[in-house]
């Protein structure tokens, strides 16, 4: 990924090395997890890995950097994406969100949560949320990328969490209903990809091998691939309790928007729409 061109945005907040207050133990296990929902989908204490994180100072990394010029392109891509009339959107203009960087756990606006939940976005303080270490376990335990345009891309599936917030669409999803779940991560995948497609337009980002990062990455993070690993990878794929999409639907939502950059409130609205079957939406959205 080559982000010589993008901009730095303004509202990323590098929180890492922070102790968060209220009871929170960083590392610890079992704390208060009160996020409303839409978090990545990766609870790796589930799976065995994770914990015992490190806090400490921000390290030297440039990380902030990175996270600011992936959400400067974020920004470009959807403030115009919101001001073209013909994507039929109720609102004309983009209200950014903010991300904050973290290390160990974090007080949020929907409660307080630890790096074990993964990247997540809270639509009551409009700001995503995320512990860089997260792409370590990404890449090492469960199959994913760490590359940079892969982490770019779980940002963006993140940011298409404040879109949706935008438009409306999370309120199609009631607590516990797994199946409208699934609709809005495919969709939230699929705007990940729609920023890919206009941001390359613009930046001029994308170099070989990063979509197949992502892909890889979107692919891991399947339900089907995460119920598998579950107990030793001897789990049970139960679509019934799938709330993110499988690995292949997850690839082809981000490749689909990747491919049209579609943004329009019809294409977005289909997928509350089509037909649903063993925990999949009707490939048709895809084509
Ligand atoms: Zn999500």
């Amino acid at each position: 990924m080559d982000l010589s061109q993008a901009p730095e945005s303004s509202n990323v907040e590098d929180r890492r090395g922070m102790k968060a207050t209220g009871g929170l133990v960083a590392g610890g296990g079992g704390l208060l997890i009160l996020i409303v929902g839409l978090l990545f989908g990766v609870d790796v204490s589930k799976l065995g890995i994770g914990g015992g994180r490190q806090t400490g100072p921000p390290p030297n990394d440039k990380y902030d950097v990175f996270a600011r010029k992936v959400v400067g392109t974020l920004e470009a891509v959807w403030t115009k994406e919101f001001a073209n009339k013909r994507n039929g959107y109720p609102v004309a203009k983009y209200e950014a969100p903010e991300l904050v960087l973290f290390s160990g756990g974090v007080n949020t606006g929907c409660g307080a949560a630890d790096s074990n939940v993964g990247p997540f976005y809270c639509p009551a303080d409009d700001t995503m949320y995320l512990d860089p270490t997260f792409f370590q376990d990404l890449e090492k335990q469960l199959g994913g990328s760490a590359a940079e345009f892969s982490q770019a891309y779980v940002i963006a599936h993140e940011n298409g969490h404040h879109v949706q917030n935008l438009l409306g669409f999370n309120k199609r999803v009631g607590r516990g209903d797994k199946q409208a779940s699934v609709r809005l991560e495919l969709q939230a995948d699929y705007l990940a990809g729609v920023w890919a497609h206009h941001g390359q337009k613009q930046f001029n980002f994308i170099r070989p091998g990063d979509i197949e990062a992502a892909l890889k990455s979107a692919e891991a993070i399947g339900d089907d691939r995460l119920q598998r690993r579950q107990g030793g990878g001897r789990g049970r794929v139960n679509p019934g309790e799938f709330t993110h999409g499988t690995a292949r639907q997850r690839v082809a939502a981000f490749t689909a928007g990747y491919k049209s950059g579609d943004a329009s409130m019809g294409k977005l609205t289909r997928f509350f729409e089509v037909g649903m079957r063993d925990g999949e939406l009707d490939d048709i959205l895809f084509r």
